[in-house]
């Protein structure tokens, strides 16, 4: 063993549950927000990442459809070296970090390797999987056991007949992680073994999430039902009287959006509400932020907007954004929050009066109308500007119209860009993944998630992702990005919110059930 290190970081070996991003541990959402590195697995539900404070940093060492992942032993240097380099380490892996995955050796290498380490378990798929398909394993009337066996490649020579035909005899539940193609033999295995055929057994494919598909059938019939459904991994299997109690206690789901798989663009940090209202309503979350914001610091209209003294002075906030990064910059400038009693408020949108609404701000003037336009023509012509002073909020992309109208009204417009917006460019495997499991609907809450995701996929991407699924929009000005790029919108939200937004979509679906074409 070499001498512990000095200044060596911690590695967190994390469960991150079986794929609902909900059923992570409070310790391990702890750790994922203040870590400074993740390293995962392709288990692991995309939504716990996304969100992350950008300066974590992200690495992705599991397997891609078309790719190894990284073997276990760079893996586990990796991880050495994350550490040494004095850095807060999460290993984050589906499920709990030791039931079939390999935890087990990576701890042990890291306790060769004198890097401390500690072990955060999580909910395995082989049993939260099950409870959440109606299958209690261990419930005492049919099983008194519960066996936790993987059927996959060359972890195979561990399912010996030996083990198998003592396993049979016992009246407990098997639990097989393993895929559709060991299924077959598998299961000719059990009945060698001296399993009836009659066992009732279940296969579960993406466990836990609202998309899971479950199919219960005789032991004898599981490969060739299975096979007719055409599973897609990661699947896993159960064998055992319990099965039976499925018919009882599998809820109907009765969620206006149950299933529904639905793919949300905008920014990750502000779309964590976004993603619970969804599922709340029974949906399946696909969290690809196309775009992602920054602070932009600009110091000279800092310092112009500390030295005002004209008594009429406005500021204007046309988005949710403009206001979170002005109220920081403002505190970061060691300004008190009374001196924004110097200023009357004009705002438009509902993300951007709700953020206010957090700072306790009211604004003084709203158009009757939800766009930047409205409030440039409404607050010119409703509004004594003559020798005001207007403090413009913006991100890099929010047109000149406000400041040309107003400053046409006789206000001396400052532009205050305190935000910029970037595209976000996801990592090959998630693309992959979300070809593999397409939306049925697509979610553009501005112009620019539109373009975020057309610089995210080529030209014929972008047709086989968008035909077939149901494209909905927040409102016109969304809705005409998105129709240049030859996209039809499905829907599009009356007044210009996302609650408004996601109440249209459940309404569509209950008289015209959205699922995607193809
Ligand atoms: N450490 C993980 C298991 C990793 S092995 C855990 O504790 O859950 C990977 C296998 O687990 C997959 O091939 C599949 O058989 C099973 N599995 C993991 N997540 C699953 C899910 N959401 N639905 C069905 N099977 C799953």
């Amino acid at each position: 063993m070499s001498s512990s290190w000095h200044n060596t970081g911690t590695v967190y070996l994390v469960g991150a549950g079986p794929g609902d991003p909900d059923l992570i541990t409070v310790k391990g959402t702890q750790l994922l927000r203040s870590c400074d590195v993740v390293v995962y697995d392709n288990l692991v539900p995309d939504e716990l990442l996304v969100g992350l404070p950008s300066s974590v940093e992200r690495i992705y060492v599991g397997k891609m459809v078309s790719d190894h992942s990284l073997p276990q032993d760079e893996i586990n240097r990796l991880l050495v070296v994350l550490a040494s380099q004095g850095k807060t380490v999460v290993r984050l892996k589906g499920g709990d970090p030791f039931v079939f995955g390999r935890g087990g050796e990576e701890a042990q290498y890291l306790a060769e390797q004198g890097v401390p380490f500690e072990i955060v378990p999580g909910v395995t798929a082989g049993i939260g999987g099950p409870a959440l398909a109606g299958i209690p394993v261990t419930d005492r009337r049919y099983a008194s056991s519960v066996t936790l066996l993987t059927g996959h490649g060359s972890d195979n020579d561990k399912c010996t007949s030996v083990a198998l035909e003592a396993l049979a005899a016992v009246s407990g539940t098997l639990v097989i992680y393993m895929g559709v193609a060991e299924l077959e033999q598998n299961v000719a295995r059990l009945l060698e073994s001296g399993m009836s055929p009659d066992t009732p057994s279940a296969a579960i494919e993406r466990a836990t999430l609202p998309t899971q598909r479950v199919i219960t059938a005789p032991l004898g019939e599981l490969p060739s039902r299975t096979r007719e459904q055409n599973l897609k991994p990661p699947v896993l299997f159960v064998v055992g009287e319990v099965v039976k109690l499925r018919e009882i206690l599998y809820p109907r789901r009765m969620e206006p959006l149950h299933g529904l798989r639905v793919m949300v663009c905008r920014p990750a940090d502000q779309a964590e509400w976004v993603y619970r209202t969804l599922r709340d309503l029974g949906a399946e979350v696909l969290a690809y932020p196309t775009i992602a914001t920054e602070a932009y610091h600009d110091q000279a209209t800092w310092e112009r907007i500390g030295s005002l003294s004209s008594s009429k002075r406005w500021l204007v906030f046309t988005s949710e954004n403009g206001v979170r990064y002005f109220m920081h910059q403002w505190r970061e400038g060691a300004l008190d929050i009374r001196g924004l009693g110097e200023y009357k408020i004009a705002a438009v949108g509902f993300g951007t009066a709700r953020a206010l609404e957090e700072f306790m701000l009211r604004p003084d003037f709203v158009p009757t109308r939800a766009t930047t336009a409205e409030l440039a023509m409404q607050m010119s012509k409703k509004i004594d500007l003559d020798g005001a002073t207007v403090v413009r909020v913006r991100g890099n992309l929010g047109d000149e119209r406000i400041q040309r109208a107003l400053g046409q009204a006789g206000a001396t417009v400052i532009p205050a860009q305190v935000y910029s917006t970037v595209t976000h460019i996801w990592p090959a495997h998630l693309k992959e993944k979300l070809f593999a499991h397409p939306p049925d609907v697509i979610m553009f809450t501005s112009g620019s998630t539109v373009d975020g995701l057309v610089a995210n996929l080529t030209p014929d991407e972008l047709v086989r992702l968008t035909n077939g699924s149901c494209v909905v929009s927040i409102g016109p000005s969304t809705s005409d990005v998105i129709g240049k790029q030859g996209i039809t919108v499905s829907l599009e939200a009356a007044t210009h919110s996302i609650p408004d937004l996601i109440d249209a979509l459940v309404s569509h679906h209950k008289a015209n059930p959205i699922w995607r074409a193809g």
